[in-house]
């Protein structure tokens, strides 16, 4: 068994007074806090390098931090050992006579499961063993009315890109604490186009990537096509047929190689009966690609819409349909937009690669692949200022966890309330 220091707990008994000291006089950086409703406490943890500190406070009259300190006053409350394989480890210490207060794992803090091991078996220290979350893809579909509008998350399944190049200039033990990279330095995230209907019809805001990437890039982007697209909108008996309206937010393949097919005749729209309602300055630098992003856009996935008649250009920001509008970000190509909700005094926005996942929330965090970075922080720097301000229902295309939520600051720290 190999087990490494997650943290150390520090029962407090004055969380302010606590905060005073490690927060304001030591510096260090506190995450949001997080509420373990078993234990009736509520966990601050400080950044302190590869293992941290942890501040307990209770949070009922019962909690075991309240009997704690109430016995023994303020202090070193346990001492939390990470395993690979918890379950096995807690096998192994009962074999060979180890007192435990947890014989099975149960939930901790951040989807991680824990167990305790009794103190008279460690020489007198509370040993807490856990077992890290496992690296986490949630892919749902779920729906919330808006106004006159229906919202729709759907997705077209899982892919990985390079945490770096999602990360930009922040530095890898920065990013890899919300966002863990595989072995191939690779991070989760999701496709997750937006379906929205009204008496007008059903458009997609975006389409995922479809199906025509040849097996090296279904390697590199780890695309796997076990549940995409059409699984998603079958969920809502609709089928490609059924949509209306495809609205790009760029043509990026993540966002829009789902446009088109390969059928018998050769590529073709893959909604038969969808106008595409494609941006034409966007058009124009999707189709003069140049060596920076010609890896992003694949010809094949818009090219044969045009022959096939079935695409409407529009320019510059405009109202595409009642209660759908789409403003022009720049930043992470030169025409990257947004797609904003609007029905019944309520806002979504849909902000595709402008804040790609709930991991994003930092103005400068913009991401490596973005064209033109600075213009990108700009603007996401007012956008998000305004997203938290007016309470705008954000979706976020490439989460691998949270389709959509607020965007809530507390305390100079931002976090999602998810609500898709
Ligand atoms: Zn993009
Ligand atoms: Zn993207």
């Amino acid at each position: 068994m190999k087990a490494v220091l997650d943290h150390v707990g520090i029962a407090v008994e004055r969380l302010d007074e606590a905060l005073a000291f490690y927060r304001d006089a030591l510096g260090l950086d506190v995450s949001v806090p997080e509420d373990v409703a078993t234990q009736r406490v509520r966990a601050h943890m400080l950044d302190t390098g590869p293992a941290a500190l942890e501040l307990l406070e209770a949070t009922a009259a019962d909690s075991p931090i309240a009997a704690f300190v109430g016995k023994r006053g303020p202090g070193l409350h346990h001492v939390t050992l990470r395993v690979e394989d918890l379950p096995a480890a807690l096998r192994q210490l009962a074999a060979r006579g180890v007192r435990l207060i947890d014989s099975t794992p149960r939930p901790g803090a951040h989807g991680s499961q824990i167990a305790f091991i009794h103190p008279s078996a460690t020489h007198g220290v509370l040993v807490e063993l856990k077992q890290a979350p496992p690296l986490a893809l949630r892919l749902a579909t779920a729906t919330i009315p808006w106004g006159d509008l229906t919202l729709t998350t759907v997705h077209d399944g899982p892919f990985r890109l390079d945490g770096g190049a999602m990360f930009g200039v922040v530095p890898k033990p920065l990013w890899e604490k919300l966002s863990p990279a595989d072995d191939r330095n690779r991070i989760q995230m999701a496709m997750r186009p937006l379906l929205v209907e009204s008496s007008w019809g059903r458009m997609l805001v975006d389409c995922g990537v479809g199906g025509k990437m040849p097996d090296k890039a279904r390697d590199i982007y780890a695309l796997d096509r076990t549940v995409h697209l059409d699984h998603a909108l079958a969920e809502y008996r609709l089928d490609a047929a059924a949509i209306d309206v495809v609205l790009a937010t760029h043509l990026h393949f993540d966002h829009f190689g789902g446009a088109t097919m390969r059928g018998p005749q050769g590529l073709v729209p893959r909604f038969p009966n969808a106008r595409y309602l494609i941006r034409d300055a966007e058009w124009e630098d999707a189709t003069h690609p140049h060596e920076r992003n010609r890896a992003s856009y694949l010809q094949d996935d818009f090219v044969p819409l045009l022959p096939a008649g079935v695409v409407d250009f529009y320019t510059g920001d405009i109202t595409v349909k009642p209660g759908v509008r789409v403003v022009r970000t720049g930043g992470h190509t030169g025409q990257h937009q947004i797609v904003y909700l609007e029905s019944g005094g309520k806002t979504a926005v849909f902000a595709a690669d402008l804040v790609p996942t709930t991991s994003h929330l930092q103005d400068p965090w913009v991401m490596g692949y973005d064209l033109f970075p600075m213009e990108a922080m700009a603007f996401k720097k007012r956008f998000l200022r305004e997203a938290i301000d007016r309470e705008y229902l954000v979706f976020f295309e490439h989460d691998p966890l949270v389709a959509a939520g607020f965007i809530r600051e507390r305390e100079g720290k931002r976090f999602v309330e998810q609500v898709l």
